[in-house]
């Protein structure tokens, strides 16, 4: 049997780096944040129930959250490109992911939460400025 995509040790060990906590650009908006001043939790887990979800970065006392999305694992529209093996495989497994996370979104909206996607691809002074601007409409309401 053909050995599949993502069986050599080379591919997984990209798809876990790519999956993990402290990717590149999320780093990178956090810096940003907190040079700032603006002070958040990082890999905190905002729904009551244990529904799995963790969030990249959460305002606990302003509610608002910030997912930032990789390109591949949330099928941005620009640059997801599934692997050429197994191709079907991964647009069924994308396409599962991109169902969660309208899931996710509506469950932290019920919950009173402010949620804002941010591409991995979006500048960094860009992603910042619309959080920014979540934030201090969150500080005017408040
Ligand atoms: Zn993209």
């Amino acid at each position: 049997m053909a050995e599949s995509w993502a069986s050599s040790d080379h591919s997984r060990r990209t798809m876990r780096a790519n999956r993990g906590r402290d990717t590149k650009p999320e780093l990178l908006i956090r810096r940003a944040l907190h040079a700032r001043g603006w002070r958040f939790r990082v890999g905190y887990r905002p729904l009551p129930q244990d529904r799995r979800r963790t969030v990249d970065i959460a305002f606990t006392r302003k509610r608002v959250i910030v997912l930032i999305d990789g390109c591949f694992w949330h099928g941005c529209s620009e640059h997801f490109i599934p692997p050429v093996a197994n191709a079907d495989y991964w647009r069924a497994k994308i396409r599962r992911n991109q169902e969660r996370d309208v899931e996710t979104n509506a469950l932290l909206r019920a919950e009173g939460w402010t949620v804002l996607r941010v591409w991995e691809h979006e500048s960094v002074d860009g992603a910042v400025a619309i959080i920014e601007g979540s934030l201090q409409g969150a500080i005017s309401e408040g």
